[in-house]
């Protein structure tokens, strides 16, 4: 008997210069822990460096989902602004390759779970804006760029009620269906980017006690998620990050059982 697993793309991306994971020779890097998460619920990664953006297409027809991972900021030329003081490390490559990726794959109705770099790529390509730096954009706001353990959780969440997010997240403490008002939940935190304008078609799922956008959804597919914290460095302690997964992996799987009839 074959082994079948849905294929889950999970982008991957070249290292900052300087840091441990860039090595003597050009590398693309990635954090186990997102390959450990698709296994763990049910899914084959398969790992996705940078192409050119010509060949999203072809790559996400051999795919059943894609997973958008960690990584720098975005350049803010892909939604019409300069770059502020606070603007971090940009991967001009990557940037143009994730951006094809999330326009075709949400052509394609393939499900999507899009991480941290990935909410906000995800609301960028769909036609939204980023706050490039939220210490020096949100007055108030919280501290996002935790000094903590990985998987530690260092601020609460609202999740919005009616949300696939919401949904997910009953699921897991064992309280489905949905439940009618918001809930909330505790996550890590390792952005100074976050969602500004949300695009079109996209709608917040979960905000931070200081107005930062902490997820967003599409209601008008079949499965479109982004956080903006690292579940993939959570999963292993708590059943609501694993659930992410688990819905990505599911919707996935639904989607190449009904392809293959
Ligand atoms: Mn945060």
């Amino acid at each position: 008997m074959t082994w079948r697993a849905p294929w889950i793309g999970v982008t991957a991306g070249a290292p900052a210069p300087g840091s441990p994971a860039a090595g003597a020779r050009p590398g693309y890097c990635l954090d186990a822990g997102y390959a450990h998460a698709v296994l763990a619920a049910g899914g084959l990664p398969v790992v996705l460096p940078p192409a050119v953006p010509a060949a999203a297409d072809a790559a996400l027809a051999r795919l059943d989902g894609l997973l958008l991972s960690g990584g720098p900021d975005v350049d803010p030329g892909w939604f019409g602004e300069d770059p502020r003081p606070g603007q971090g490390r940009i991967d001009p490559e990557r940037d143009a390759w994730e951006i094809a990726l999330v326009r075709a794959a949400l052509a394609l109705d393939l499900p999507l779970l899009a991480i941290c770099r990935g909410v906000q790529v995800l609301n960028v390509a769909a036609g939204g804006t980023l706050l490039q730096d939220i210490p020096t954009q949100v007055p108030g706001a919280w501290k996002h760029l935790q000094e903590a353990p990985r998987a530690y959780p260092t601020h609460p969440v609202r999740v919005e009620a009616g949300t696939r997010l919401g949904a997910l997240l009953a699921s897991a403490r064992g309280t489905a269906p949905a439940p009618a008002a918001p809930l909330e939940a505790r996550v890590n935190s390792f952005h100074h980017q976050a969602v500004g304008v949300v695009a079109p078609g996209l709608a917040v799922a979960a905000r931070a006690g200081d107005g930062v956008v902490e997820a967003l959804e599409s209601p008008d597919h079949t499965f479109a998620l982004g956080v903006q914290w690292h579940p993939e460095a959570m999963w292993e302690g708590d059943g609501a990050a694993l659930a992410l997964f688990r819905g990505l992996v599911d919707a996935a799987g639904a989607r190449a059982a009904a392809r293959e009839g």
